[in-house]
């Protein structure tokens, strides 16, 4: 059986243009592209069978198939041959059961998946693993691809800096200069990338790389490539920013391992941290295609957490997404969702509409609460999730989740990345947070006596 993909416009307009094609907006109407399948082709296999297939690949060896991702390679990015798919295994991260957490909270059916499980420590690399396989096949077809860039918060650049660099092919990337965590800055660094730290935010950095990635620039030094409708790359510069929807693709994974790892049960809730709005729409992206292909037949809720600093979605949400205004992201401690503009605004607000979903907001104060209290339970969260953690908490005070409800939330990025705001919560010098779980540790002189004393008192008061 041939399985096809090829990319159109989300807003309708009927050109097709193929997934090699370096084109990131419809040439109609300029709105964003998506990865459509051939469905009916997929639906010669039965959901019982694809269920099957999927459950069998899970970390094997036959190349990629133990991939989370590329163990759904029909589903996801079905051209590419296997030799150029470029992969480490991403995927198939854990379902935290957060027993502890859930008790507190009152919902017991609580579960963290814990996407940054994974070679660079966030959920980026589900995505990236298909852009740059893509591009290894471009390359491998003779197209002149110098490099791949990207604008970034920090974890995008990480996994493109990581796959691009197990590829051999150059990258280069976009970062705004002090905003992003010292691990997420290093990261690139230590993979070989071109590392750009502009004096901007990352949504300056956004516009920067739309203008250095442009296929078609205002004024073309367009030497054509190898013919076709679209520039093949005269020395392109490849873009792997969420707008390419190629990452989506990869993303989109993370729906059908929820499901799968409940035995194909579709959850009541999925709670997600969102600032580009890329990865609310691949997890949108991936539920719709397993009811399509009869894999499910319901739908989770969808909620949206952001931050009162970085809110240009939960304010539209407050117009009933009648009105969209970007702002100026604010600084946060969840760098990675400080994002005023965000480009897949179009996407999610579909797939929001679609889930019944909602969108809240937190303070910073709130985010590294939330985290601490749930680091107490066993977890280790990076600040996204905290803002995840807080706007659950808030739907389970408002009644919207209730006790029966399972509910799964998405863990973005390891905590590991984020040491300094973990010491900063525990050393109470975090802005606008009063840390009530800070922990630091207790400065004691060598003498058992002391020692001792302060065993017993601590373990009393911690009783
Ligand atoms: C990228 C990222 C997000 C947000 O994903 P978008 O697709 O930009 O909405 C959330 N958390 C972390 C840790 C990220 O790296």
């Amino acid at each position: 059986m041939s399985y096809n993909s090829w990319l159109q416009c989300i807003r309708g307009c009927d050109q097709r243009y193929s997934i090699y094609d370096v084109v990131y907006r419809c040439q109609q109407c300029g709105g964003l592209l998506d990865v459509e399948h051939d469905v009916e082709a997929l639906k010669a296999r039965s959901a019982a069978a694809w269920m099957r297939l999927f459950d069998q690949r899970i970390r094997t060896n036959e190349w990629p198939y133990g991939s989370g991702v590329w163990g759904k390679k029909e589903w996801v990015c079905p051209q590419v041959a296997n030799e150029n798919v470029v992969s480490m295994y991403e995927g198939h991260t854990n379902c935290f059961w957060a027993e502890r957490l859930g008790k507190e909270i009152g919902v017991e059916d609580l579960w963290v998946k814990l996407c940054g499980n994974s070679h660079t420590g966030s959920f980026k690399d589900l995505g990236m693993t298909v852009l740059v396989s893509v591009v290894k096949q471009m390359i491998a077809d003779g197209q002149p691809i110098r490099a791949v860039a990207c604008a970034s918060t920090g974890d995008t650049s990480a996994a493109l800096a990581a796959y691009c660099a197990a590829a051999g092919i150059p990258s280069i990337v976009f970062l705004p200069r002090g905003k992003v965590s010292t691990a997420q800055l290093v990261q690139p660094i230590a993979n070989g990338a071109l590392v750009l730290a502009l004096d901007t935010d990352f949504d300056g950095c956004m516009k920067i790389v739309q203008e250095v990635t442009n296929p078609h620039p205002p004024h073309p030094p367009c030497q054509g490539g190898r013919g076709g409708a679209f520039h093949r790359g005269g020395s392109t510069i490849y873009l792997a920013n969420s707008m390419n929807s190629l990452r989506m693709e990869g993303q989109k994974t993370v729906s059908i391992e929820i499901v799968q790892q409940f035995d194909w049960e579709v959850p009541d809730w999925i709670v997600i941290p969102v600032g580009n709005l890329g990865n609310v729409s691949a997890l949108g992206k991936g539920f719709l295609m397993m009811r399509d292909l009869g894999l499910i037949n319901k739908l989770p809720r969808i909620a949206c957490a952001q931050t009162e600093k970085a809110n240009p979605l939960y304010l539209s949400y407050l117009t009933g997404f009648k009105e969209y205004r970007p702002v100026i992201a604010q600084k946060t401690s969840a760098s990675a969702i400080q994002i005023g503009h965000p480009v897949s605004y179009e996407r999610a607000v579909k797939v929001l509409q679609a889930f019944n979903g909602v969108v809240e907001q937190v303070s910073e104060d709130e985010l590294a609460n939330a985290a601490a209290r749930s680091d107490k339970t066993g977890m280790y969260c990076c600040p996204h999730t905290g803002v995840a953690l807080a706007v659950l908490f808030k739907l389970v005070a408002r009644g919207d989740v209730g006790p029966a409800d399972r509910v799964i939330v998405i863990s973005t990025a390891h905590g590991l990345k984020f040491t300094d705001f973990k010491v900063g919560y525990h050393d109470r010098v975090l802005k606008e947070v009063v840390a009530r779980y800070a922990n630091p540790p207790l400065e004691l002189p060598a003498d058992y006596r002391t020692v001792r004393d302060t065993i017993a008192r601590e373990l009393d008061r911690r009783r």
